[in-house]
């Protein structure tokens, strides 16, 4: 067994159908009395039920303007609303947008969050933050921003269309791969990665295949799981090159976030096959296929969701860039960054050719 060093967040956890009704205990818990629950315009009736389930003595409001990459404004905007409503907390029900709108009142205000994650994207599990100002997105860690509690119903998540449930399934999968081969990876989070990959592959056929009602329930519960535990990977180890392209190709061409982490997976994975074995090994494993690299694109592909940056609003013009950006900053990535490779890579996850 190789060294490690292995360290605990505090966060509660409720998960399970029906477990939103356990939202007023989880904030009397806390000693929170009044929460500002937050959402995108769309999401507008999930945050109403929430709201309802609370109770009105324990809401302050609604604020329903949380977007894509938490511009500055919009969050200046939500934490004066917080304070002129009198908000002791933040109630994040959505996907990673609203949760991050959370973050960011937090990181300003010391408000705590409860979140009740509606994608599988993970940022409930997280202390990363996102904020973008003009036109830049900064990220950061900080424990301020962590979700003090975080509510997984599967029930919530019936709603979210089979396409954006698969790619946002594959971003999940995405953390706990890189996980695997991660510079300061630890025994805990492995087995969590794997179990991760495990229920998310299991689940996505039966949520792309069109399922319904209760032939549906058991692989929503199945991929939530999933994505809390892949989330957790996210929150404890270091990313590397895969986040790294993705994070380049969200900023600065405006890909969509979970797409883009579907498409370039395969090829991150074939690029950084031949030092990481081990966790090629284990995600072919939790994948049920012969090959990590291969498995993912043929999982993906299986599934209907876009192989081709092509397909996703990339221009062939700028890979040359892209290459560049990703390369500027050095970071830990099993595999050394070569220039060609990498361009190579891109070049592929461009054609959505088959990982070899
Ligand atoms: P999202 O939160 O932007 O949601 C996408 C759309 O789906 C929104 O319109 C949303 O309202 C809708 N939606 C969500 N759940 C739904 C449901 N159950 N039913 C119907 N519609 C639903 O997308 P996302 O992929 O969850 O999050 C992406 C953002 O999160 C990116 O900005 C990314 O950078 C960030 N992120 C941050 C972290 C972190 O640790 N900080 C981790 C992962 C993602």
């Amino acid at each position: 067994m190789a060294s490690f060093i292995y360290t605990s967040r505090a966060q509660r956890v409720v998960f399970g159908p029906g477990s939103l009704g356990g939202l007023a205990a989880e904030l009397d818990a806390l000693g929170l009395r009044r929460a500002l629950v937050l959402c995108t315009p769309p999401q507008r009736a999930q945050a109403e039920q929430v709201a309802a389930l609370l109770g009105a003595a324990r809401v302050a409001g609604i604020f329903d303007q949380a977007v894509m990459h938490v511009p500055i404004e919009t969050a200046r905007q939500a934490l004066q609303v917080a304070s002129e409503l009198g908000a002791d907390c933040a109630v994040a029900v959505g996907g990673g947008s609203t949760i991050g709108l959370g973050k960011a009142i937090a990181l300003d205000s010391g408000l705590p969050v409860i979140a009740v994650p509606t994608t599988y994207a993970g940022s409930e599990m997280t202390p990363i933050y996102g904020i973008t100002e003009a036109g830049l997105k900064k990220t950061g860690k900080d424990d301020r921003v962590l979700p003090r509690s975080v509510i997984y119903d599967p029930e919530l998540s019936l709603s979210l269309p089979a396409a954006m449930s698969v790619t946002s399934g594959i971003n999940a999968i995405a953390h706990a791969a890189e996980g695997l081969y991660a510079a300061d990876g630890n025994p805990i989070m492995d087995l969590m990665a794997q179990e991760g990959i495990r229920a998310l592959a299991r689940a996505l056929p039966v949520i792309a295949g069109g399922a319904e009602g209760d032939a549906l329930r058991p692989a929503r519960s199945d991929a939530l799981y999933g994505a809390w535990l892949c989330g957790t990977v996210l929150g404890s180890v270091g990313m590397a090159l895969h986040h790294k392209l993705c994070h380049t190709l969200g900023g600065s061409f405006n890909l969509p976030h979970a797409e883009t982490h579907t498409v370039v997976l395969p090829h991150a994975l074939a690029y950084n096959a031949p030092a990481a074995p081990r966790a090629m090994a284990r995600i072919a494993e939790a994948l049920g296929a012969a090959h990590a690299a291969q498995g993912m694109f043929d999982l993906a592909r299986s599934l209907g969701a876009p192989t081709a940056l092509r397909d996703i609003g990339l221009r062939e013009a700028d890979l040359d860039v892209a290459c560049d950006i990703a390369l500027k900053t050095p970071y830990p990535n099993p595999r050394p960054l070569e220039r060609a490779a990498l361009r190579a890579l891109l070049q592929d996850a461009y054609e959505g050719t088959r990982p070899r």
